[in-house]
């Protein structure tokens, strides 16, 4: 061990176990390539104010999670806590709203950093795959969004998930809901801090975790029952193309996701097996997050999964990705000369595409065997001084333990036709 260890709060991706984090990210790209969405890449920081303004000033994120720093030019910025507001300012940037093609939908995959209390499945840095589709106001969009969550999580097999839904209502309805919420946490036996809250943004209130509160909260009133004609239209169409779509969700009215400038649509994915650390992915429309970071009118849509938390979820359903080894051949020379020859057919494989191993450090048989074996390669290829007199290698099958001589120079080709 070295005199440093990982950054609390962080925690190393390392073989094997790291495939099974390139594997979900890969799952839930997948739907998004396959529907319109372009890669997207931002800085992994931004300027601070971004955040301030993106995210919202009265956030946990923003008042208490954000690493800030200076730089030495003076400029403050901040690692990324969430992507949603980097890829809005990175598209108003190069215009990509202006190019007539609206919605601009991307995806993005990264890590995210936020100084909160490690415990399990709460990271100070994380990973998400996210998706964003801008400049569009239409039910559809937000149902494909649902959608393709949701399959995302089918195709690696999760079940114990459950999707909850809601609407925030829009500029019309919500201030009316608000007036009518602040009235009912102003009755409540709450705390200083909550009660600030519940002057700055109500609707945070509804989203406190601790149990005292939530009894509280029993008989506030509900945004449901407020929603303008508009709003309630929106929502129930949402409501039906998703279902039409097979997609089983939960009307969750006291979902929130409470900023000024979040609208209409709220989700989030929640798993039945992480204990407190249940939310596995969000999202919503947030159609006045241009206007607040100093863009045009775009009404947009997304959501950002968490990558840690859904291989905690394959954990807690005790699914094993299918996996394939990353490597199909492993060379094993003995020798000098059975070395050089063995290296360039081993450059030569891989130049065909065929995932190729060597055994370096001039290993004897047994121990380069058994480097064979953990590589998980299906076939070895062994050189030894009398092969390389008889001009040929021997091939072994790994599964069956099967072995016969095939001529050096017929390797790559036989290698191909076994491997189909
Ligand atoms: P929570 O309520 O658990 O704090 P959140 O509402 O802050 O979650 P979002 O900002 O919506 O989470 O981020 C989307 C997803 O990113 C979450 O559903 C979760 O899977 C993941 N995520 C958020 N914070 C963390 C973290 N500190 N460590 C690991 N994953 C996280
Ligand atoms: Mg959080």
């Amino acid at each position: 061990m070295s005199t440093f260890k990982a950054p609390k709060g962080t925690y190393d991706l390392l073989p094997p176990d790291s495939a099974k984090f390139l594997a979900v990210r890969e799952a839930i790209a997948a739907p998004l390539r396959n529907s319109g969405y372009g890669y997207i890449e931002t800085p992994g920081f931004e300027n601070v104010e971004l955040f301030a303004r993106g995210v919202g000033e009265s956030t946990d994120i923003v008042t208490k999670e954000m690493y800030v720093f200076e730089t030495k030019g003076g400029d403050r910025l901040a690692l990324r806590p969430e992507t949603t507001a980097p890829v809005l300012r990175a598209v108003l940037e190069a215009n990509l709203h202006k190019a007539g093609n609206l919605p601009v939908k991307v995806w993005y995959s990264g890590s995210q950093y936020r100084y909160e209390r490690p415990q399990k499945g709460r990271y100070r840095h994380f990973s998400q795959v996210g998706a964003e589709a801008i400049g569009a106001e239409d039910p559809a969009l937000d149902a494909e969004l649902i959608i393709l969550a949701d399959q995302s999580y089918r195709a690696l097999g999760l079940q114990n998930f459950r999707i909850l839904l809601n609407s925030l209502g829009d500029q019309e309805c919500r201030p009316v809901y608000r007036t009518a919420l602040q009235d009912f946490l102003r009755g409540l036996d709450l705390d200083e801090e909550t009660l600030r809250r519940a002057e700055i943004n109500p609707l945070r209130v509804l989203d406190d975790k601790r149990p005292d509160v939530q009894k509280q909260l029993t008989g506030a009133p509900l945004l449901r029952d407020y929603l303008c004609d508009a709003c309630k239209a929106y929502h129930e169409e949402v409501r039906e193309l998703i279902t039409a779509a097979g997609v089983v969700f939960e009307d969750d009215p006291k979902l929130v996701r409470g900023l000024d400038y979040y609208t209409r649509t709220t989700f989030e994915f929640v798993h039945d097996g992480l204990g407190s650390q249940s939310a596995v992915g969000g999202g919503g429309r947030y159609d006045g997050l241009s206007e607040m970071i100093g863009g045009p009118s775009l009404p947009s849509v997304g959501w950002a999964l968490g990558v840690d938390r859904t291989v905690l979820a394959l954990e807690a359903e005790g699914i094993e990705l299918d996996i394939p080894s990353a490597t199909s051949v492993y060379a094993v020379p003995l020798g000098e000369e059975a070395r050089r020859i063995l290296f360039a057919k081993v450059t030569e494989l891989r130049k065909n595409g065929v995932a190729a191993d060597f055994s370096y450090g001039g290993k004897g048989l047994k121990a380069a065997m058994k480097a064979a074996n953990r590589s998980g390669a299906r076939y070895a290829l062994v050189l030894g001084e009398r092969d390389l007199a008889d001009g040929v290698v021997q091939l072994k099958d790994m599964e069956s333990g099967e072995q016969s001589a095939i001529g050096v120079n017929e390797i790559v080709a036989e290698l191909e036709s076994r491997l189909g």
